[in-house]
């Protein structure tokens, strides 16, 4: 029977010495990527009483072993829950107390904030033993195999259910976007507990016989170091890690030769980081998703002519999108709607929580929330979320606008936009802005800034100094956690 783990099998056939996966200056080859796959699956099963269905944790940073029981879960049937190693023990205690997993794997350094988040739940070392008999098992490629609980920027986590099959349709859209073949190198420096770092390129790479190098987090440094020394062909970041890379004192001497190209994805890209990027030959590969579309739904694709700075791309070879009205009915290019998403790379619903994917899927249509228009070459420019969206005096504002203007100050770092109450208005802009360091501006020279650039009801009301912004692992502003601090700020 078919299924991830079998693919992997394939491969090692096929190539058996060729490194599928190289951690901390050694490889593992195909053949012995194989065998710890069977050997995790003999372990699950033997050990933990793992059966299909079961949830199987793991609170690491990036390692072999990871990837190592993903597969072993795709053998048995079984679901894999990667766990944020950011959250704090309360927030892991809702994710575990919702999933209830069967067993938990965490590097030694999470085992006590584990403990702390689920005392009674048996825990592991990211140690794969030895172990007798057979390592084959019923999983297929209908079954589920990730629960991924959302990132969290819109509130509590909800966790999104994805099936081997949906990994698989977004490998083929990966290789589609990067022309990726067995003779590929990707550097993997995003972390695996979200899709978009597990199944950008990792999970692609695995699935085209690639090499994967492996970096347990992510620091520009070492990354910049590694293109240098491993001539890795592909990169894969989002805007916060991208900005990062720019501003390391290696990046203007480095030789990225070996790179084929850079993608990016999981917020609205700066035209200054696309430039930045394709001023040293290099192509800026975009990408969006969700979480919910495993991720890969639109993209622009390597080799192609580079199409606008602020455009996201096409929708992919296997998945459907559309611009819609709320009826879901596909609005005509240069009108703002929701992005729709339709294919096999879709989530097959929220876990345990109908509620909330009837809510979001219409016949088969993922109901992103997030605001795009399509441009006459079908090319989608995604603006922001829904639940972002600003409406001032009958007029939208899109925050995501407003922060790009914001950022092209020199004397801002970081910069977000939320809506505050307003008797006439309904809603006004509000900014929060980090500062350079050393850097120093009033809030009337932040709003003329935004009024040379922007209409006038798109400049902000209020303008809040503050020493950093709520985050996300990946880098993304936690607007909700914003609100409060908006209503300290009014006092
Ligand atoms: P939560 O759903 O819990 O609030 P989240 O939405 O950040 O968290 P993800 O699934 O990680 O969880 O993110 C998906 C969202 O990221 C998309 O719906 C979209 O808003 C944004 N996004 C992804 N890629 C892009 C992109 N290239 N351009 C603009 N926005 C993007």
């Amino acid at each position: 029977m078919s299924n991830l783990a079998a693919h992997i099998d394939r491969n090692a056939a096929f190539a058996p010495g060729k490194a599928a996966l190289r951690f901390e200056g050694a490889a593992i080859s195909y053949a012995a990527f194989a065998q710890e796959i069977a050997r995790a699956a003999r372990m699950l099963r033997a050990v933990h009483g793992v059966r299909p269905g079961d949830r199987v944790a793991v609170l690491a940073a990036n390692h072999p072993a990871y990837l190592s029981l993903l597969y072993a879960c795709a053998r048995l049937g079984a679901i894999l829950l990667p766990l944020n190693w950011r959250l704090a023990a309360p927030e892991l205690r809702y994710i575990l107390e919702h999933a209830e997993p069967r067993v938990a794997f965490a590097e030694p350094a999470f085992t006590e904030t584990l403990r702390e988040a689920a005392p009674g739940l048996p825990a592991a070392p990211l140690v794969i033993p030895d172990g007798e008999g057979d390592a084959e098992g019923p999983g297929t490629l209908e079954d589920p195999l990730l629960l991924v609980y959302t990132s969290g920027t819109t509130g509590r986590p909800k966790g999104a259910l994805l099936a081997q099959e949906a990994i698989l349709h977004n490998a083929v859209m990966s290789h589609h976007m990067h022309g990726m073949t067995a003779a590929d190198h990707v550097l993997a420096v995003l972390p695996f507990f979200h899709v978009g770092g597990l199944n950008i390129q990792t999970t692609p790479a695995l699935q085209a016989g690639a090499t994967v190098t492996i970096h347990a987090r992510f620091a520009a440094d070492a990354v910049l170091a590694a293109v240098q020394s491993d001539h890795p062909s592909l990169l894969l970041t989002v805007p916060a890690t991208l900005r990062a890379l720019l501003a390391a004192p290696g990046w203007h001497g480095a030789d990225l030769s070996s790179l084929r190209a850079i993608s990016t994805g999981s917020e609205p890209v700066h035209p200054a980081l696309v430039e930045a990027v394709t001023a040293r030959g290099l192509p800026l590969l975009q990408v969006y998703g969700a979480t919910e579309s495993c991720p890969i739904a639109i993209y622009t694709r390597l080799g192609d002519a580079a199409p606008a700075p602020t455009s996201t791309g096409l929708p992919g070879l296997l998945c459907e999108a559309r611009v819609a009205d709320d009826e879901g009915r596909e609005l005509p290019h240069g009108t703002a709607g929701e992005v729709l998403l339709r294919g096999r790379n879709l989530f097959r619903g929220y876990w345990r929580d109908e509620a909330a994917t009837a809510a979001c899927v219409t016949k088969g249509w993922y109901r992103t929330g997030d605001i795009a228009t399509r441009d006459a070459a079908g090319h989608f420019h995604v603006h922001d979320r829904r639940k972002n969206l600003i409406i001032s005096g009958g007029e939208n504002i899109y925050p995501a606008e407003v922060e790009r203007v914001l950022l092209e100050h020199p004397a801002i770092a970081e910069a977000a936009v939320l809506g505050a109450p307003d008797p006439k208005w309904q809603e006004v802009p509000v900014a929060f802005l980090v500062l350079r360091p050393g850097a120093c501006l009033t809030e009337d020279a932040v709003r003329d800034h935004v009024a040379a650039g922007l209409a006038r009801f798109k400049v902000p009301r209020r303008v809040v100094f503050t020493d950093a912004l709520p985050r996300t692992a990946l880098g993304k502003v936690r607007h909700f956690e914003l609100r409060p601090l908006m209503e300290t700020a009014r006092a």
